[in-house]
C-alpha cells in the first residue's frame, strides 16, 4: 500500500500529512521497531513537554492499518502516527520487535477502548485512563503543569514554579513556543473529552447502583471501585458503602484515597472474603458521615446522602 492509499482509507488531511512530514524531517521519531511477520510497527514521538509519545501501526488481516497514540489530542490519525507511517513507507529502518511470549505486559503502548458495555451498572468502564497519574504539560518554556484530577471532577493546573492552582490552562509567556502551546491545548481538549465521558458513566454506574439496590462480591467491587478509573476512586471515596458478610452486622464504611476502608469512627475495615457491598442507602444512613466528608473537602459525584 502507498502513503497516499493510506492516508485516503484513514481520511487524513493533505495538512495532517504536512505536518507528519514535518515530524520526520525533523528528526522527531526514535525507537522505530517492527515485528518480523511486518503486522505491527511502533516508535517515540517527540512531544511538546520533552515526553515521547508512543504511537504504534497494526496491521488487520483485513489489511486495514490500525493506529494508536498516547498523546491524547482527540485527532484520528494524530500527526505521530501519520509521522510512524511515514517513515514505514519511506523505508527507514526498524529495528525487530517481539511481543513477550504471553502477548501482554511488555507493550506499554495504549490498549484500544473496550466496546462500551450493553449493561454499565454491571461492567464499568474500567479501561486505563490518563487521568489515572498526574499529566505534564509544558509551552517549551522553564514553567510546567501538572494537570490532575480535582475534588470537584474537573482539571486542575498546578504551575512548578509558583505552585499557583488553576482552573483553565494558563496563557502563554512572551518566551514560550506558540506551536507548543496548542500542542498542549489540544491535549487537554482529549483529556476533557476522556473526563466527561468517565463522569458520565461513572455517575450512570452510581446512580443505578444505589436506585437499584446493587451488590457486588468484594472481588468484584474492589477492581471497580477501590482501583478503577481515577474518576470512578475518587467518586467511591466520597460514598457510604455498606458490607455485608452472613448473619455480621451491616458495616457502613467510605473509602480513603490510599485504598483503605474506615468505618464512621476512623477505624479500619477489612472486608470479610464472603461480604456483599452495597451503595448505602439514604435511610440506612445518620447526618453525621455528610460531616465527615465535608471535613476531607470531599464532593459527592452523585447526591447519596441528601436523597
Ligand atoms: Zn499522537
Amino acid at each position: 500500500m502507498t502513503i497516499q492509499e493510506i492516508i485516503q482509507q484513514l481520511g487524513a488531511s493533505q495538512e495532517q500529512l504536512q505536518r507528519a512530514r514535518s515530524i520526520v524531517e525533523r528528526g522527531e521519531l526514535r525507537n522505530l521497531r517492527r515485528t518480523s511477520d511486518g503486522t505491527f510497527f511502533c516508535g517515540e514521538c517527540k512531544g511538546p513537554n520533552k515526553l515521547f509519545y508512543l504511537t504504534s501501526a497494526r496491521k488487520t488481516p483485513d489489511k486495514r492499518i490500525v493506529l494508536q497514540c498516547n498523546c491524547g489530542s482527540g485527532e484520528s490519525p494524530c500527526k505521530h502516527a501519520l509521522a510512524l507511517l511515514l517513515a514505514l513507507t519511506s523505508g527507514r529502518p526498524f529495528a525487530p520487535f517481539a511481543f513477550p511470549d504471553d502477548n501482554r505486559g511488555g507493550l506499554v503502548l495504549a490498549e484500544p477502548p473496550k466496546p462500551a458495555s450493553a449493561k454499565p451498572a454491571a461492567k464499568p468502564d474500567q479501561t486505563s485512563s490518563m487521568l489515572d497519574k498526574p499529566l505534564r504539560i509544558d509551552f517549551g518554556g522553564e514553567r510546567w503543569f501538572a494537570v490532575e484530577l480535582a475534588q470537584d471532577f474537573s482539571l486542575r493546573y498546578t504551575d512548578s514554579e509558583s505552585g499557583k492552582q488553576y482552573k483553565t490552562l494558563p496563557k502563554l509567556h512572551a518566551d514560550e513556543d506558540a506551536e507548543q502551546a496548542e500542542d498542549a491545548k489540544k491535549q487537554i481538549a482529549g483529556l476533557r473529552k476522556e473526563l466527561r465521558a468517565s463522569v458520565k458513566s461513572a455517575t450512570d454506574t452510581l446512580e443505578t447502583a444505589l436506585k437499584e439496590r446493587q451488590d457486588w462480591s468484594v472481588q468484584d467491587w474492589q477492581p471497580v471501585f477501590l482501583t478503577g478509573t481515577a474518576v470512578m476512586r475518587q467518586a467511591a471515596q466520597g460514598l457510604v458503602w455498606v458490607a455485608r458478610a452472613g448473619a455480621q452486622k451491616a458495616q457502613a464504611f467510605r473509602c480513603l484515597e490510599d485504598g483503605s476502608l474506615v468505618l464512621l469512627d476512623g477505624k479500619q475495615l477489612t472486608l470479610p472474603k464472603n461480604a456483599r457491598v452495597s451503595l448505602a442507602q439514604p435511610e440506612e444512613l445518620d447526618g453525621q458521615w455528610e460531616q465527615v466528608f465535608a471535613q476531607a473537602g470531599i464532593v459527592p459525584l452523585i447526591n447519596q446522602l441528601g436523597a
